[in-house]
């Protein structure tokens, strides 16, 4: 590989605690004392007087922390660089979104507090519902899914509501194929029939093609929007016509906000119900570095089905409404991942309006970007113009039998944590880039040199790809065993 490209974050190797240390070293060392330790042992419940354990690790403290240091560092997160994970809008989460929600009034506050003492809480709470409305264009917000996908089926869930109370029986929601995988499995978990529909040659969603498949069974069509190929949906407008007219409601997926924020309203277009995704667009950490959320919006009509509590307002108080009679009950325990929403109110404070416009006009231009650096390397499978992120495939690697998976690995090998790959499903051996507004020039073009390289040695050596990762700890793994017998547990490996 060429010497000066990319950077060496995954280049990581650390031995077991295990492995390290040895008989009689410890980590802090006490003062002799003169007490008994029979006596000692005797003023303890024998249950919780532990023996010593075999083979426990013996090791100074400079070990250990070094150790736990070098181990923390294994990890590959937005704080370390670039994460073009497509679909999944890895930004960057600023820091006075954490110092905002360690306030001790916020960090402390205990979710049976009464109302008059959670006043700021609770006005945050309708603060950010406000704003999520307002960014949405839709009327009201619930705070409580944990998660994109559980907004979904918070929807979901409020459609069959919805159906139920009209004495309606509508059994199928139309999704296209370039709906996010978790759409599909949210409507077969609340008892709909998924219907899938094709996206047209430019990856769009086409009117007759929804035309065609709607009737009087179907409730919904959930649309991504931008749709997987980091594509706008343009004819998601006229697709609601179409479904409204037969009595269908019209879901739109808004985990990608982060291309429209600013831009484009849900609301003005047709939409019913939308969630969005606050560990995506509104810059809060995902998974491992905590819980998320996924907000959902809604229009007038279906406000009522809610989870309770809504949070309400009457003059300068704030109240939890659990009087709604038809909300759908709780889809969380109490008000949702409170501290979540109060990084990603921060953020928007932050940001203002003109400042969320900003950041969705700079993510599109950086992926745009990319995509424009790109695509005499790799085959772009559709030329329609994209947003916030682009898909490439391995096409042109194939002559040369490398593939999409090879390519990922070698990423590592030059610094980058790889895209999102082999999907979405309807392009072969994906290639999804979504670099966000976070990053700079330098680092998108560091990622690109990376990618050019590694499209030259897919010609010139692709051996090298074959075997990639080299320069990590672990260099290709079996990833079928590791999904089917992972072990775990270091005392699995002496089995
Ligand atoms: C990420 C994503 C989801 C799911 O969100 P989770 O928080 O991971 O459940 C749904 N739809 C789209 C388009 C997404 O990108």
């Amino acid at each position: 590989m060429e010497g000066s490209v990319g950077t060496t974050h995954l280049v990581i190797d650390e031995p077991l605690l295990f492995d390290i240390g040895s008989e009689g070293r410890s980590a802090v060392r006490f003062a002799e004392t003169k007490t008994d330790e029979k006596k000692l042992k005797e003023s303890f419940p024998a249950a919780m007087i532990r023996e010593p354990i075999e083979d426990f690790p013996e090791i100074s403290q400079p070990e250990l922390v070094r150790h736990y240091t070098r181990l923390s560092q294994w990890n590959y997160g937005v704080d370390t660089g670039l994460y073009p994970l497509g679909s999944c809008t890895m930004k960057y989460n600023p820091k006075v979104n954490e110092e905002a929600a360690a306030l001790p009034g916020f960090a402390l506050a205990h979710p049976h507090q009464p109302e008059v003492l959670s006043q700021g809480a609770l006005r945050l709470m309708h603060h950010l519902e406000g704003y999520l409305a307002e960014i949405t264009g839709m009327d009201r917000v619930t705070l409580q899914p944990s998660a994109g996908a559980h907004g979904e089926l918070t929807a979901m869930m409020i459609i069959r509501a919805y159906f139920m109370d009209r004495g309606e029986r509508r059994t199928r929601v139309i999704i296209p194929d370039t709906a996010h995988g978790t759409n599909p499995a949210s409507v077969s978990m609340c008892g709909f029939e998924a219907v899938p529909v094709k996206s047209g040659p430019c990856g769009l969603l086409e009117p007759e093609a929804v035309r065609a498949l709607m009737n009087e069974d179907v409730a919904a069509i959930m649309i991504t929007n931008p749709n997987t190929l980091g594509i706008f949906e343009c004819n998601a407008k006229e697709i609601a016509e179409i479904v409204h007219d037969r009595g269908g409601l019209v879901y739109f997926d808004g985990a990608n906000l982060n291309a429209l924020m600013g831009i484009v309203r849900f609301g003005d277009i047709g939409c019913d119900l939308a969630h969005m995704n606050l560990h995506k667009t509104f810059s809060t950490p995902h998974g491992g570095g905590g819980p998320g959320a996924g907000p959902l919006a809604v229009k007038g009509q279906l406000v009522p089905y809610l989870p309770v509590p809504m949070v309400e307002r009457e003059g300068g108080n704030y109240w939890l409404n659990y009087d709604l009679p038809r909300s759908i009950g709780k889809v969380r325990s109490f008000y949702g991942n409170f501290l979540i929403c109060v990084r990603a109110y921060a953020y928007i404070l932050a940001m203002g309006g003109e400042g969320l416009k900003r950041a969705s006009v700079t993510a599109v231009a950086n992926a745009n970007y990319v995509r424009s650096k790109l695509r005499t390397y790799y085959h772009l499978p559709y030329e329609t113009p994209s947003l916030h992120e682009c898909v490439f495939n391995d096409r042109k690697q194939h002559e040369n039998d490398v593939t999409t998976l090879d390519i990922a690995k070698r990423l590592i090998d030059y610094g980058f944590h790889p895209p999102t790959i082999y999907f979405p499903l309807v392009v072969d051996g994906a290639l999804m880039i979504e670099p966000t507004e976070t990053e700079s020039r330098q680092t998108l073009d560091q990622f690109i040199e990376a990618m050019r390289a590694i499209a030259e040695e897919a010609k010139h050596s692709p051996d090298v790809l074959k075997r990639a990762p080299m320069r990590s700890r672990i260099t290709r793994v079996d990833e079928v065993a590791a999904a089917r017998k992972p072990v775990l547990r270091w005392d699995s490996f002496n089995l």
